[in-house]
C-alpha cells in the first residue's frame, strides 16, 4: 500500500504550542493544516480533506468537543484525538462519549501523542471508502468519481467537497445555509452553492443532486 502522507488537522488557540505540534508532527511524516479557533476547525473537517483530527478542546468560537459533536452528526467520521487540560476521568470519559476516539490530558508526552496518533491512523488508513454517488463511487481524499464502467472523473476541490457532504448523508435534505456553512465558509451568499450544484452536474449527470423545491438539495437517487 503506497504510505501517502497522513493528513492532520490541528486545532489548537495557543499560537506558540500549535506551531510546536505543527513541527513535531511534521517531522514525524504527517502533513499538517492548523487552525485556531472551533468554527474554523469545524469548516475544514468539514471538506473531508483530512485523515486525523488533532483538537484543543478549550477553543474560542467553538469548543473542540462540540466541533466533534457536530462533525460527527454530519457523518463525519475520521479519527479525533483531543488535547485538553481537563483531564479528570469523567473528563475522558465524556470526551469518548461525544464523538472523540482518543482524549490526551495536557501536559503530555510528545511521544505519547504521536504514539497514539499512529494507532488512530491505522484506523483511517483502512482502505480507503469511496461513497456511493449516482454516477458511481467518489473517493473524496482523491477529489475523484469512479463510474460504474470505470471511467475517472476529477472534481474541483469545492465541487469534491458539495459532494461528499451530501453523500456522507444519503436521503437528507440540506438547507443551502447548510451547504454554505459546511463547505464554503468563506462565502456570505447561498449562490455559491447553486453555482456548484451546476458544475456538478454538468460533470456528473442531471442526476447527482436532488432539488428539493422550497428546501435545498440532497445526493441524487442511485439509479
Ligand atoms: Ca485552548
Amino acid at each position: 500500500m503506497p504510505t501517502e502522507s497522513a493528513r492532520v488537522l490541528l486545532a489548537e488557540d495557543d499560537k506558540r504550542l500549535a506551531q510546536l505540534l505543527a513541527s513535531l508532527l511534521e517531522s514525524d511524516g504527517y502533513t499538517v493544516t492548523v487552525v485556531h479557533d472551533g468554527q474554523r476547525a469545524l469548516h475544514e473537517a468539514m471538506t473531508g480533506r483530512f485523515d486525523l483530527l488533532l483538537f484543543d478542546r478549550g477553543l474560542p468560537g467553538r469548543e473542540g468537543l462540540d466541533v466533534i459533536e457536530a462533525l460527527r452528526a454530519h457523518g463525519n467520521t475520521v479519527p479525533a484525538l483531543i488535547l485538553s487540560a481537563l483531564g479528570n476521568p469523567s473528563d475522558r470519559v465524556e470526551g469518548l462519549q461525544r464523538g472523540a476516539e482518543d482524549y490526551l490530558a495536557k501536559p503530555f508526552d510528545i511521544d505519547e501523542l504521536l504514539a497514539r496518533l499512529r494507532v488512530l491512523r491505522r484506523k483511517s488508513a483502512a482502505p480507503t471508502d469511496g461513497l456511493r454517488v449516482p454516477a458511481g463511487t467518489l473517493f473524496p481524499q482523491r477529489h475523484e468519481v469512479v463510474t460504474a464502467s470505470g471511467a475517472t472523473i476529477r472534481l474541483s476541490e469545492r465541487e469534491n467537497d458539495l459532494l461528499a457532504t451530501l453523500a456522507r448523508r444519503p436521503g437528507q435534505v440540506f438547507t443551502r445555509e447548510e451547504l454554505v456553512d459546511g463547505v464554503f465558509a468563506d462565502a456570505d451568499e447561498t449562490g455559491v452553492v447553486d453555482a456548484y450544484v451546476h458544475h456538478l452536474r454538468k460533470k456528473l449527470g442531471r442526476g447527482c443532486v436532488l432539488t428539493v423545491r422550497g428546501v435545498g438539495y440532497a445526493l441524487g437517487a442511485a439509479r
